[in-house]
């Protein structure tokens, strides 16, 4: 079987494989589950510490799926929005403004480094215009890390509504909603949570109810729309049926999750550790600075494409990476440390691989990544 080091999907556990099979029942008319539901996105509002003036909501639907009902149910005609771009989602946020009406004003930086909280300060003093803002926290293809409670902080104070993007990143990253300017926060089912693809979750602010409420024109969307949630629990009411069995599957990995009081920790070590072994063998980072613990991406050296060493990873050593996709296609190899994949002896064993990749492909390293990483790694946890 292929290990998956992607970032995202990532490797699912046996625990929540096995709550995917447990017996359904009507998640409609079996009221039961409506309490189900409700506990669930409390604990998930939980983890990123969600006070009163937010709700957690599971959708039905990959992670995308959450960017655009955020988009959707928020942006009306002819509203400005900030794309926060220094990454290809990032700039992606682009596309669902302008398909919903907005109009998209982006505010692009460096790709190669988290976006600077006082260049954005400067910007917004001469045009603050915005309904709202679209903020990406860990922009998958290159792995950069955005200071979200600094930006969101400033969004604020300039009375702009955040939309962020953490698919990639909650749980293996900081979030607390306490600290956080955050309007509606994307997260999804298949990054660090482990579980298949196939659910979103939002955790929505009542300013970002309160707004969609007020709007002029409705929601040209129905299953996209987050207002369709509004009061289901008294209501006794989903706007769709629920798929339950991702729903169980999405409650075991949560446990997990809550269970693991080191799991950022965890995540920081496994990503230094990565990052120390490729700079120690001569290899390179695509990132500058502002590194996500989530996944880790590797300029591919000279002469060789990303997927002739992805391909030979998988051939060889059924060991899966990812390449990336737009202007890093070919470019960059990213092996993805999340959620189950953040353990050092995944990571030992794709570095193992990569190790001999490299040598079978003809490219000399300085150490041995599997061994550096491995000695970082054991020096990171005595400490
Ligand atoms: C994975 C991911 C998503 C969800 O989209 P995919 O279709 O799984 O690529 C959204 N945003 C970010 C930053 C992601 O990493």
């Amino acid at each position: 079987m292929l290990k998956i080091m992607t970032p995202g999907p990532v490797q699912v556990p046996e625990k929540v494989r096995l709550a995917r099979s447990k017996p359904t029942t009507n998640p409609d008319l079996d009221l039961s589950f409506y309490d189900f539901y409700k506990t669930l996105c409390e604990r998930i509002g939980n983890l990123v510490k969600q006070t009163s003036n937010y709700e957690t909501l599971i959708l039905s639907g990959e992670g995308i799926l959450g960017l655009e009902a955020a988009c959707v149910s928020l942006i009306e005609p002819g509203d400005r929005v900030l794309v926060l771009d220094n990454g290809i989602f990032g700039k992606g946020f682009e596309d669902f403004v302008k398909m919903y009406g907005g109009e998209a004003v982006l505010f692009s930086s460096d790709y190669k480094k988290g976006i600077d909280a006082d260049l954005l300060k400067a910007y917004l003093d001469k045009d603050s215009n915005f309904k709202c803002a679209t903020l990406v926290h860990c922009d998958t293809p290159t792995g950069v890390l955005n200071d979200i409670a600094k930006i969101s902080a400033i969004l604020k104070s300039y009375n702009i509504l955040t939309i962020c993007d953490s698919v990639s990143c909650s749980f293996g990253e900081h979030i607390d909603l306490t600290e956080e300017s955050i309007d509606i926060l994307c997260m999804a089912s298949q990054k660090v949570v482990s579980a298949p693809p196939g659910l979103t979750i939002l955790t929505v602010s009542n300013t970002a109810v309160e707004t969609m409420i007020k709007r002029k024109t409705p929601i040209s969307s129905y299953y996209l729309s987050i207002l369709t949630y509004k009061g289901y629990y008294e209501k006794k009411w989903f706007p769709y049926t629920m798929p339950i069995s991702d729903i169980y599957g999405l409650e075991a990995a949560i446990e997990i999750i809550e269970e693991d009081s080191s799991i950022i920790t965890r995540h920081r070590n496994i990503a230094n550790a990565t990052r120390a072994a490729i700079t120690a063998s001569g290899l390179s980072l695509y990132l500058e600075n502002d590194y996500s613990s989530t996944v880790t991406v590797i300029n591919v050296p000279q002469g060789l494409t990303a997927s002739q060493i992805t391909t030979y990873m998988k051939d060889n050593y059924a060991i899966l990476i990812a390449g990336c996709f737009d202007f890093l296609s070919e470019k960059v190899i990213r092996i993805g440390h999340m959620g189950e994949n953040a353990n050092a002896a995944d990571v030992e064993e794709t570095l193992t691989a990569l190790d001999k990749t490299f040598y079978n492909l003809g490219v000399s390293l300085n150490c041995k990544l599997s061994e550096y990483f491995k000695a970082e790694f054991s020096k990171a946890n005595k400490s």
